[in-house]
């Protein structure tokens, strides 16, 4: 619904879209490139952009600062994997100064984990608390088929330095009919084990992925929730981070199990964020391809313009998202990656 005179009205340093929701959740994708080639994320052949084209590190501070003026709350930076740009302890220890200043909320991490053994404690020294670390498999071979360039034990390690470095790890698995469907129990188990908070994925429909298909990729999280509910006890809870997931407590572990539905359910009615890209093209929905270039305003008129850029933009934020997978629909809904808006 548009905004009405029902409508929380806008405070100084707030993003508010014309259906009423404050944005104030930025995710920054820092680069395409990754040491992974995931089937559902990447075809293995896969061209990244010009280093050229992509924003400085420093244009990316300034970025960032620009929304956090503007009211952004929380960052996230993701990619691509975030931790193989060069230099990237520069933006994360800019961004983690404000965050152990109060000036953000949180600083977090979306990773696949390979580089956590020799940046976890860098990572906590600069002030983040929490990453997401991506783990779809807990068996070496399938790890390997899934995401073609991984090394299991690699990402292990990654996951104990985060631990020891003080950082709270949330596991990201993407539910893969075939690939790791029988699993997640037992995974689910290990995070209970562990102390590690889970949430399951469902494929979305993101991006040509060579010669893999979405529709053998498809699984309905409501049949892994049946599944896991015949093993554990799913109480359903009201957590929400304003983000795509569903939260449910898991009895047995005391641990919270998020599922991310965004084909079976629809989760735009709460959605607080939007993405840019490692280019500045701000993205306002993950699912739809509008969307605008920060770069250009950056480059051309500086931080005013830039300042205008955000706010515009906001004010064209859509509804929500048409994702669909079917037998008709198996070509992707949005052209580009998930590597490239991030996930
Ligand atoms: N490389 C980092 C990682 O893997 O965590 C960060 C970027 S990755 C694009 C972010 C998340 O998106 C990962 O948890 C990944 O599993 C998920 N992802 C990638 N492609 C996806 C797709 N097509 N559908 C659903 N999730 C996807
Ligand atoms: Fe890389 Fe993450 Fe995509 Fe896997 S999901 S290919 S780790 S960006």
């Amino acid at each position: 619904m548009p905004l009405t005179d029902d409508a929380p009205v806008p405070r100084p340093n707030q993003l508010i879209d014309p259906y009423g929701r404050t944005v104030d959740y930025l995710r920054v994708s820092v680069t395409d490139r990754c040491d992974f080639r995931c089937v559902y994320c990447m075809a293995e052949e896969m061209t990244f952009l010009p280093k050229a084209e992509l924003l400085t590190l420093e244009e990316l501070e300034v970025l960032c600062r620009r929304f956090m003026a503007a009211g952004i709350r929380k960052i996230r930076l993701t990619g691509g994997e975030p931790l193989v740009r060069r230099n990237i302890m520069q933006l994360i220890r800019a961004l983690g100064a404000e965050a152990k200043a109060g000036a953000l909320d949180e600083l977090t991490i979306t990773t696949n984990g390979s580089q956590l053994v020799k940046m976890a404690d860098d990572l906590f020294d600069a002030g983040v608390r929490r990453v997401n670390i991506s783990l779809d498999t807990l068996d070496p071979d399938k790890f390997r088929q899934i995401t073609r360039w991984g090394d299991l034990n690699k990402v292990l390690d990654g996951l104990r330095a985060a631990q020891s470095a003080g950082l709270d790890v949330k596991i990201n698995a993407v539910a893969l009919k075939g690939g790791n469907d029988a699993e997640l129990g037992d995974m689910l188990a290990w995070c209970g084990d562990e102390g590690f908070d889970m949430t399951i994925i469902e494929v979305m429909p993101m991006g040509d992925i060579g010669t893999e298909n979405r529709l053998d990729q498809y699984l309905p999280l409501s049949r892994v929730r049946a599944d896991l509910s015949k093993r554990f006890t799913l109480t359903d809870i009201p957590f929400r981070t304003g983000g795509p997931a569903r939260y449910v407590k898991v009895e047995e572990t005391g641990r919270k199990l998020g599922f991310i539905t965004p084909l079976t359910h629809n989760f735009c009615e709460s959605c607080n964020r939007v993405r840019v890209t490692c280019t500045g093209q701000l993205f306002m929905c993950l699912g739809q391809d509008d969307n605008a270039d920060l770069r250009r305003a950056l480059r051309d008129g500086g931080e005013p313009a830039l300042d205008e850029a955000i706010v515009e933009a906001i004010g064209r934020k859509p509804k929500g998202h048409d994702f669909i997978i079917d037998r008709r629909h198996s070509n992707p809904a949005v052209s580009r990656h998930m590597n490239v808006t991030g996930g």
